[in-house]
């Protein structure tokens, strides 16, 4: 099991070292498909408006499907190590993955990619968590949540003001676990 440990350890520092790179390639304009838009879609993720131009482009572009080709074995790594985590209850990931106070990085997903927010966690429960945020969020948004060792996808619930930020109660649809709790 320490490997696969290793492993997630180095999956998680390559996800986090793409995630500078995607924010430059936005603002220089760059044309060839974003970097969260191939991770998106390589996570079955992508809003479908977004589909078809996409598809088109990888139809054209060598480079973006050699892209698309490292982006999905590396998704296809982190579903392997979810799978061999399963073991685990549904439970014990959250309450392992996801302590109160912890730090967390938060975007928008759905109806419209945004930039990535910091958030904290304030509470967790079976079905979901409670984060603080920066800016508000609408019900039925649908959110990404990483944190150290854990990277989730929500749906959100309510959202509150709260000491000139906002309290985000989230449902979780998929939690995907980086590391192991027995290293
Ligand atoms: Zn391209």
């Amino acid at each position: 099991m320490a490997q696969v440990a290793n492993l997630s350890r180095m999956l998680l520092s390559k996800w986090r070292c793409e995630l500078p790179a995607s924010d430059q390639s936005k603002s220089e304009g760059n044309l060839h498909i974003l970097e969260e838009d191939l991770e998106l879609y390589a996570f079955g993720r992508l809003h479908p408006s977004k589909t078809p131009d996409l598809k088109s482009h990888l139809e054209a572009c060598d480079y973006c499907r050699e892209r698309l080709r490292e982006v999905s074995s590396f998704t296809e790594q982190i579903g392997e190590l979810a799978r061999r985590q399963q073991a685990l209850t549904e439970e014990r990931r959250r309450e392992v993955r996801m302590p109160a106070n912890d730090q967390a990085f938060v975007r928008i997903l759905r109806p419209e990619v945004g930039p990535r927010g910091e958030a904290r966690i304030l509470e967790t429960s079976k079905s979901g968590l409670l984060l603080e945020m920066a800016v508000p969020v609408e019900p039925g948004v649908e959110l990404q949540v990483q944190l150290t060792d854990t990277m989730a996808f929500a749906e959100v619930r309510h959202c509150r003001p709260a000491d000139e930020k906002f309290h985000v109660g989230v449902r979780l649809i998929d939690v995907i676990p980086f590391g192991n709790p027995q290293t």
